[in-house]
């Protein structure tokens, strides 16, 4: 078989660990399989790093920064695949843009628009065990570029495609995909499986076990994407087809993100076209919208309210100092967004009147709230986040 295994921070967060999974690599090469193996950088690192720049500039030149951020995947790829050879495997390690990984040029961000594999075919074929830096990519100008936070599983999901590996294994420090985060309610179960389109909502909605846009791809290349522990041998979960589960549960999980800001226009001139002016301002700035409410206009004027990534807070303030479209112009870190997530909701009504009561009794306000097919998302205050989680949690009775 071809396996793509993927580990992450914590799993390469010192040169212990990576003896650890050199260990684990070695166990796959020799039950007979081909490997390709994507590493993260060291725990922190990434965050050290964007410390560093942070120093000097509030809004650090994107491509300074991704030249910055990609030393760190650079660092622990290299030193696996020294580790390997030591053992007496031949390994290689290969940067992004030497494993073909080609991306547009929206730097920190950057899109994978096609793998030429023929560097990693040729290593392959070699017998060699491939050690990829993950999380990277190079431009059409040659730049290095890198894939957005988390981005080494989409490295390891896009290259399993491109190779049409047989299995893309996704090592981390938790046992699998569980009913929430573990670290937030210790009466999280491990799932076994979950469909493509729950795990896509989960991970775009917070819980950050798998990036979103990996989910996303796999789902369009069809990889088979098990996450599981590096720390133990534990069977972990397998994320697939909806088809391939028999039996659907209402609520498949409760996700958390801190990583939202809210934004409130006051005083927008309500006229036709206005909504289009803001959003395709934030678009241009390569600014996430996520929830949008729009209030009842009073003589004329209108408020406006959305949420954005809090790391696209600044590039938000440039953007709405430079269209002045409202009288004020307010925002608030101090908010998460927790949600609920299932396909049984489809078939089911009650399922959002569940979440907002438990919301009441929690004495707990919901200041934004976006539903769809399945899932409920309401924006809270950030103090209440964790206590949202683990109630939601048991009303929906995911402890059983
Ligand atoms: P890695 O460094 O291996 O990429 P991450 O820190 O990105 O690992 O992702 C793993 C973390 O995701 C876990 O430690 C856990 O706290 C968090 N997490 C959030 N939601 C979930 C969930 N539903 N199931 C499992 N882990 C989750
Ligand atoms: N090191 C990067 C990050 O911290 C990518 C990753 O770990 O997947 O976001
Ligand atoms: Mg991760």
């Amino acid at each position: 078989m071809l396996i793509v295994q993927k580990y992450g921070g914590t799993s390469v967060g010192n040169v212990e660990r990576i003896e650890a999974v050199a260990k684990r690599v070695i166990e796959s090469k020799q039950e007979g399989h081909n490997l390709v193996v994507v590493v993260s950088a060291m725990s922190g690192e990434t965050n050290k790093l964007l410390d560093f720049a942070a120093h000097f500039s509030k809004t650090p030149n994107s491509r300074e920064v991704d030249m910055l951020l990609s030393s760190g995947e650079r660092v622990t790829s290299a030193l696996l695949a020294i580790a390997l050879e030591a053992q007496g495997y031949p390994a290689v390690s290969m940067s992004g843009r030497k494993a073909g990984i080609v991306t547009d040029n929206v730097h920190t961000k950057a899109r994978i628009e096609h793998i030429d594999t023929h560097e990693m075919q040729a290593a392959l074929a070699e017998g060699k065990i491939i050690v990829v830096a993950g999380f990277q990519g190079v431009t059409h100008n040659g730049e290095v570029s890198t894939l957005g936070r988390g981005g080494s599983d989409l490295s390891a999901v896009a290259i399993a495609g491109a190779l049409e590996a047989d299995l893309c294994e996704i090592y981390t420090d938790v046992d699998g995909v569980y009913t929430t985060d573990p670290r937030i309610e210790p009466k999280a179960k491990k799932l076994d499986k979950i469909s493509y389109d729950e795990m896509l909502e989960l991970a775009s909605l917070g819980a950050k076990v798998l990036q979103s846009r990996s989910v996303e791809m796999a789902k369009k290349l069809n990889v088979n994407l098990v996450t599981r522990s590096s720390f133990n041998k534990n069977e972990g979960t397998l994320i697939t087809k909806e088809d391939n589960i028999m039996e659907q549960p209402l609520v498949s999980g409760i996700a958390l993100d801190k990583n939202q800001a809210r934004v409130t226009l006051r005083g927008v001139t309500d006229k036709p076209g206005i909504a289009a002016v803001i959003f395709k301002k934030l678009a241009d700035s390569n600014v996430n919208v996520d929830m949008i409410i729009q209030n009842v206009g009073h003589d004329g004027t209108t408020n406006l309210g959305f949420t954005v990534p809090q790391n696209e807070l600044e590039m938000t303030k440039t953007a709405m100092q430079e269209l002045n479209a409202s009288e004020v112009v307010e925002y608030d870190s101090d908010i998460v967004k927790v949600s609920v997530v299932g396909v049984g909701m489809k078939s089911h009504s009650g399922v959002a009147c569940k979440a907002f009561d438990t919301m009441a009794k929690e004495g707990i306000n919901i200041e934004m709230i976006s539903t769809s097919e399945i899932k409920i998302s309401m924006v809270i205050q950030a103090k209440y986040g964790e206590l949202a989680v683990r109630a939601l949690h048991s009303a929906y009775q995911l402890d059983k």
